[in-house]
């Protein structure tokens, strides 16, 4: 490991012994029998139900397995081997990085660099780390730890990319973990993503708003798009891709019953590749 992980309690280095991470003060985090660790500490949160809870990993993992993201976690894997070819042993952070499907695929493509993965759900990262024990070829460039996107648990200025996939956005701690002109990459719906999903539920589907992301510490330096349809051939798979999605919470019973009766579905992706780098 480039990276090391920092206590959670006295933000201290903490280094392996045997089958756990130990701080110079003491503090200690047990290493799963999967290989990941937990170091997100009680306070204010509940590290049970921080997080995507069991159902919605399992969902969303369902609907990734079968393989229609993954055009868009090659294209980002591909994008993260050229953004480091210059580098010698690049650290990559994935936050935010949920049952680690994408953070796999980079990992195998961006075979050079180390990945880190972390992740507030328990379940997510529990499922990550089987992902990646059952993966062929099984990386062995990849770490998973439970924790915060927004109080990682890296030092200053370590890191060379951070990724965040659909998942949340932190300028002040991103633009701590990086290195002087380190990479942040921030994945996001575009405009027509789902439009064929919200045809069904949605009397006047709209286009989704523009991304904002207040990034005062970044500059941005790309932006890439990425823009396909799928064809989803039974009702498990479209439920699951609805129960990913934050229509799955906003939608009314009478809408999601009309999405339950449909059997055969095709919608528009569409993704939104941002690099930026820090100031
Ligand atoms: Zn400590």
């Amino acid at each position: 490991m480039k990276l090391s992980y920092l206590c959670p309690v006295c933000r201290g280095k903490l280094k392996q012994h045997e089958n756990a991470f130990r701080c110079p003060k003491g503090h200690s985090f047990d290493i799963s029998r999967k290989g990941y660790v937990n170091l997100l500490t009680t306070k204010g949160h509940n590290p049970d139900k921080a997080g995507d809870n069991k159902e919605m990993i399992r969902a969303r993992s369902g609907f990734l397995d079968s393989g229609h993201y993954e055009p868009l976690a090659r294209k980002v894997g591909t994008l993260i081997d050229d953004l480091t070819s210059d580098i010698k042993e690049p650290a990559v952070i994935d936050s935010g990085c949920g049952e680690g499907y994408y953070t796999v695929i980079y990992s195998q493509i961006a075979g050079r660099c180390e990945l880190y993965g972390v992740d507030i759900s328990k379940h997510g990262i529990d499922h990550a780390a089987s992902r990646a024990r059952s993966a062929a070829p099984k990386p062995d460039n990849v770490f998973f730890s439970v924790g915060s996107a927004f109080s990682l648990p890296f030092k200053d200025s370590t890191a060379d990319i951070v990724i965040s996939t659909f998942a949340p956005v932190s300028n002040d701690e991103y633009a701590r973990v990086l290195k002087p002109g380190g990479r942040l990459i921030i994945v996001s719906p575009g405009a027509r993503h789902l439009f064929g999903l919200k045809r069904v539920l949605y009397e006047k589907p709209y286009e989704n708003e523009p991304n904002r992301y207040a990034l005062s510490k970044f500059t941005l330096e790309d932006t890439l798009t990425l823009e396909y349809s799928v064809t989803l051939e039974c009702s498990e798979q479209i439920m699951q891709l609805f129960t990913m999605t934050p229509y799955y919470y906003k939608t009314s019973k009478d809408a999601a019953d009309r999405l339950r009766a449909v059997s055969r579905l095709e919608t528009e992706l569409g993704f939104e590749i941002r690099v930026y780098t820090k100031n």
